[in-house]
Parts: C-alpha cells; sequence; structure tokens
C-alpha cells in the first residue's frame, strides 16, 4: 500500500515545527516513529499534504531528572525509555510499559510524545501515565495561552478514541513523571496475539504504610475507548489491609459500570473480565 503524495519537511527545533505547522493551514502532520502515522496513510485513512519529520529535534529527545521526578522528551523512543535507568527508578511504570510494546523494530522507531498525541485506545502507556499521575508538557503557537506552553495532567489528555486534549498547532514535547514515593506498581498486559497491542493493560501504583493503603492508582487500557483510572477499585483500596482478600475483593470492581470496547476478537464481557484478572494480577505483583 502506498500513501498519497506529500511533502516531507524536517524541522530543526520545536520552534521551527511550531511555524511550519502554523504554515501548512492544517494540512500537516508530524512525523515522530511513523510507526502509527504511517500505517494510516498507507491504509488512505489520512492524507496530509505535508509531514513535518520532528524526530531529529535534540530538545525533544531528552530524558533527565526533574526535582525527583523524571522529564521525558517526546521524540524518546520506547526503547530508550524502557532501558533507561533513570525512567526504571523513577517512573517503573512508564518503563514497564515502554517494554512491552509491540517488537524489537516499533520500540526502536516508535516515540512516546506520537504514542500519546496518537491515542490509540490500546496503547501500552496510557494507562501507566495516569497511575504514575504524570503531566504531559505541551508547546503550541505563542498566541495561544501561557506564551505557547502548558502542562496537561494525564487525567486530563485522554478523552476519547484517538482524541486527546492537544489543539490545533500544538506539539507534545515532554511527559513527566512525579516522585512515586516509594509506591509499588506494576503494569500487567494482556497482548493481541497478532499486533502485540493491549487488549487489556492495567497499571497500579499502591502506597502503603504497616500494609495498610494510604494511596492507590489503578488504571486500565485497551478495554475502553479512552483509558481511565478505575475509581471504585481505588476506594475499595484505600484504608483496607493489603491481603489476597481485599486485593481479591478490589479487583472484582474493575471497569464495573464502564461501557467496554467490542470487537472479533474480544467482546466486552471478555473485556470485562480480562480486566478484573489484569487489575489482579498487576495489584498482586505491586503488593507481593
Ligand atoms: C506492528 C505494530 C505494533 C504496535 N504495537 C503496539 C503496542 O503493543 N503498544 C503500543 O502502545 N503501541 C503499539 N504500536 C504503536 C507504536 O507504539 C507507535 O510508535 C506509536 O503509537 C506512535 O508513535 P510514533 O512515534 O511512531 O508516532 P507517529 O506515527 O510518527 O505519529 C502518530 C501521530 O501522533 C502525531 N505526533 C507525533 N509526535 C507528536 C508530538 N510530539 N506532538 C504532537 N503530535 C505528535 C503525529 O502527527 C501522528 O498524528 C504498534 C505499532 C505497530 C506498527
Amino acid at each position: 500500500m502506498i500513501p498519497a503524495t506529500f511533502t516531507y519537511r524536517r524541522a530543526a527545533s520545536v520552534d521551527e515545527a511550531l511555524r511550519m505547522l502554523a504554515d501548512s493551514g492544517g494540512d500537516a502532520r508530524l512525523l515522530a516513529g511513523g510507526h502509527s502515522l504511517l500505517p494510516a496513510m498507507k491504509l488512505r485513512l489520512d492524507r496530509p499534504g505535508t509531514m513535518i519529520d520532528i524526530s531529529r529535534i535534540d530538545e525533544l529527545a531528552a530524558i533527565e531528572e526533574s526535582g525527583s521526578g523524571v522529564r521525558i522528551g517526546a521524540a524518546a523512543t520506547h526503547d530508550r525509555i524502557a532501558s533507561c535507568d533513570l525512567v526504571g527508578t523513577r517512573a517503573p511504570l512508564v518503563a514497564a510499559a515502554a517494554g512491552v510494546i509491540g517488537d524489537v523494530q516499533v520500540r526502536n522507531k516508535g516515540t512516546i510524545g506520537g504514542s500519546v498525541a496518537h491515542a490509540d485506545p490500546a496503547a501500552d502507556y496510557p494507562a501507566a501515565l495516569l497511575a504514575s499521575d504524570a503531566v504531559i508538557h505541551v508547546r503550541g503557537p505563542a498566541s495561544s495561552g501561557g506564551g505557547g506552553s502548558r502542562q496537561i495532567a494525564a487525567a486530563d489528555f485522554f478523552v476519547d478514541l484517538y482524541t486527546t486534549a492537544l489543539e490545533d498547532g500544538e506539539i507534545v514535547t515532554a511527559v513527566e513523571v512525579p516522585d512515586q514515593g516509594g509506591a509499588g506498581s506494576s503494569y500487567q498486559k494482556f497482548p493481541h496475539p497478532a499486533s502485540r497491542f493491549a487488549v487489556c493493560g492495567a497499571a497500579v501504583s499502591v502506597a502503603t504504610d504497616g500494609g495498610r493503603c494510604t494511596r492507590a492508582r489503578v488504571a486500565l487500557n485497551g478495554v475502553a475507548a479512552a483509558a481511565f483510572r478505575d475509581s471504585g477499585v481505588e476506594a475499595a483500596l484505600e484504608g483496607a489491609t493489603l491481603d489476597a482478600g481485599a486485593v481479591q475483593a478490589a479487583a472484582a470492581k474493575a471497569a464495573d459500570g464502564r461501557e467496554l470496547l467490542s470487537d472479533l476478537f474480544a467482546d466486552e464481557d471478555y473485556r470485562r473480565h480480562l480486566a478484573k484478572v489484569f487489575v489482579r494480577r498487576a495489584l498482586t505483583a505491586a503488593t507481593g
């Protein structure tokens, strides 16, 4: 399958990419790893007139300390994130999610910025970012609020199927994960056997004091149109002594009351079942 004709441009800086976007009149797409955009173009689901390559912008590639957390540049590839000690220590859920994305080829080219901007419901990062209380850094035209820069909590970023809080002309510049305060965490995934995308992915982060849960974050992707935090499971965990019975009882509430996706591979009932099983597995691993 061959994409429709397009003009290729490469930006050397975020400012230049923003100018190119503004000049395009809405007919351009940013090109990062190309592992979601190019398949869509080959299927003619997307036909941008211009592609703006942002994959070689140094300021988007850095992974660095940010206070006691970590700031991951939007152009960092899944493989770099999975193998980075700083991310593994400061943002273990993000490292875990990165390590189970697709295959080696996908992890070597795909980027965290491209993944969050694309907002595929079956992508692995969203649940990890929600359960880590991450923040998405965004830059847009200087005419927009805040001199063109804003930060969006992950909880507000993933809006719907392939829909985020990004506005036209904005670029994701980084993902910032705050200090996890020693919480136990785990990301557990049921991958589609062909694509490796998440049919169900459960990310949990649980802080305890004397065996009692003081803070719980439980998030799911793959099962619904957008990744979400499961407040029913979190409420069942907070204040509870985290023995096997409490974990089982909390996990049994996963995805309750939610409208879930249904397709030829996994219908809604099966996805609800997977949500409960994978939340239990993630909680068991995080509290073990
Ligand atoms: C065979 C295969 C298997 C896969 N398996 C998985 C999987 O198991 N789990 C998973 O999570 N993903 C999976 N993916 C998707 C993969 O992770 C993609 O790399 C990712 O979704 C998109 O990142 P990218 O850098 O390739 O973005 P691109 O494809 O370059 O861009 C995707 C979209 O985001 C926009 N964009 C890119 N960067 C930015 C930015 N900084 N700011 C704003 N907009 C931006 C682009 O304009 C485009 O619309 C798979 C892909 C393939 C081809």
